[in-house]
């Protein structure tokens, strides 16, 4: 077990305000794994004084030297690789050589990426007789899930910092880990103290103490619609901005006009679409709407591509689809499988029960629901477990009229010839 005793704050490794501790589990064998502090809002306040103390100096660097330090940053996650994707693998449960690919070289690229804007991006245009100016905000506050923990991390700090921002960062409680490497490669790097700042703690806390903080001038958030919507409300206390990226219940519309190949082709990938990752991503295409005719077809194709995704240990190479990220998530989405069951969809393939031989760790079998009608909660509410709900549809039209009836936008595939 690591015990992570501090925070890190104007460039040095600080104990946290809070005396308690949270704890950090292994989602494949319940084991502790960790514990990090279970911050304040007195650590916030430290730490956006901090980001503002080193704002002015680091956005009048020459954005080349900015974009030196990124790529510092990128190569520290490339030297700490394995290590970084070992630590997600078991925080949140994502197979190992997956996690490697996904967790770990998604990050990487929005470092890689934010740098190379820097050599092409226009902060000064002339427009006519103006001259436009785009500044960097000052202090951003970035709130993180735990579902690509890295990822949200990096794809809110290599932007905002490539621009010349500062930031706080409070990483997603339940897969911090990866937070805490990446605060170290940043220090390796020599990254100027204050420019990077990590709190730790939950939400309604330090969260919470973010967006209100008068001194923050930005926050940036992704989660939950719940969480999102209390961010919103606390951060126009004093009108900063604010930018949400929130729940999923993304569809996909396979059209009639596919032949049979294409047809199994787009059903295939639908179902790896909304799987990956234990179908914890908020753009998982959990919604397939395929022809009313084509029902049966789809239903055995989605069933057979589905029944490749071996479920299992992480670190097993075998394993396609790892447990869930936590008790309470495994929980929430076995009972959205009862409720399926009990508002009476058709169960294809999976169902409630624990996996066999998988009482250990946080599984859940990869399920399949067909008749699923626009009524049911499992058509409306994100699920974030490995379900996959099957509806037909009669026309185009009422697929597209399905898709906007939702409360939730994120992603949206068609599968069709027709580009137009
Ligand atoms: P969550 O909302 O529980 O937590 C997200 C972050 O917000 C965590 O750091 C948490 O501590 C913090 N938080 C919780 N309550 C807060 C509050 N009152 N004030 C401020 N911060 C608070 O979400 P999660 O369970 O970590 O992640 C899963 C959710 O995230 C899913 O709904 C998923 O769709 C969504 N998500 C969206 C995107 C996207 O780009 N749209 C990407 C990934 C995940």
């Amino acid at each position: 077990m690591t015990t992570y005793d501090k925070i890190y704050i104007n460039g040095a490794w600080v104990p946290s305000q809070g005396k308690g501790v949270l704890e950090v589990t292994n989602s494949a064998t319940e084991e502790i794994i960790a514990t990090i502090p279970d911050g304040t809002a007195g650590d916030v306040d430290k730490a956006v004084a901090a980001a503002r103390a080193a704002f002015p100096a680091w956005s009048n660097l020459p954005k080349e030297t900015r974009a030196e330090y990124l790529m510092k940053i990128y190569a520290g996650l490339e030297e700490r690789t394995q290590e970084i994707a070992e630590a997600i693998a078991r925080e949140v449960g994502m197979p190992v050589g997956m996690s490697t690919m996904i967790q770990v070289g998604l990050p990487k690229g929005n470092f890689a990426i934010a740098a190379g804007l820097l050599s092409t991006y226009e902060f000064e245009q002339q427009i006519g007789n103006s001259l436009v100016v785009r500044e960097p905000l000052g202090v951003v506050g970035c709130i993180t899930p735990w579902n690509y923990p890295l990822h949200q991390i990096a794809l809110k700090i290599a932007p905002a910092m490539a621009a010349g921002n500062t930031v706080v960062v409070k990483p997603s409680e339940v897969a911090p880990i990866n937070a805490f490497m990446l605060a170290e490669i940043i220090h390796a790097a020599g990254v100027p103290a204050g420019v990077f700042n990590l709190v730790t703690g939950v939400g309604p806390v330090v969260g919470e103490a973010i967006a209100a903080h008068p001194g923050v001038d930005m926050v940036s958030f992704t989660g939950s619609t719940r969480a999102g919507k209390r961010v919103a409300v606390v951060a126009a206390e004093n009108v900063k901005k604010v930018s949400l990226e929130l729940g999923g219940k993304s569809p996909n519309l396979i059209l009639d006009d596919l032949d049979e190949a294409g047809f199994a082709k787009a059903v295939g990938a639908g179902v790896g679409k909304c799987f990956a990752n234990s179908g914890q991503t908020c753009s998982a295409l959990t919604r397939m709407l395929v022809p009313r005719n084509r029902l049966a077809a789809a239903e055995q194709i989605a069933a057979a591509a589905a029944a490749k995704f071996t479920t299992g240990d992480p670190f097993d190479a075998a394993s396609r689809l790892g447990p869930l990220v936590s008790a309470v998530q495994r929980d929430r989405v076995r009972g959205f499988i009862q409720t399926g069951i009990d508002e009476g969809a058709t169960l294809v393939m999976g169902g409630a029960a624990v996996p066999e031989g998988l009482d250990i760790g946080f599984y859940v079998q990869p399920t399949i629901f067909s008749g699923v009608t626009r009524e049911m909660t499992i058509f409306t509410e994100e699920i974030f477990g490995p379900v996959l709900s099957v509806v037909r549809v009669q026309s185009y039209q009422e697929g597209l009229d399905l898709i906007n009836s939702g409360a939730f936008g994120n992603g949206t595939a068609i599968f069709t010839n027709d580009g137009g």
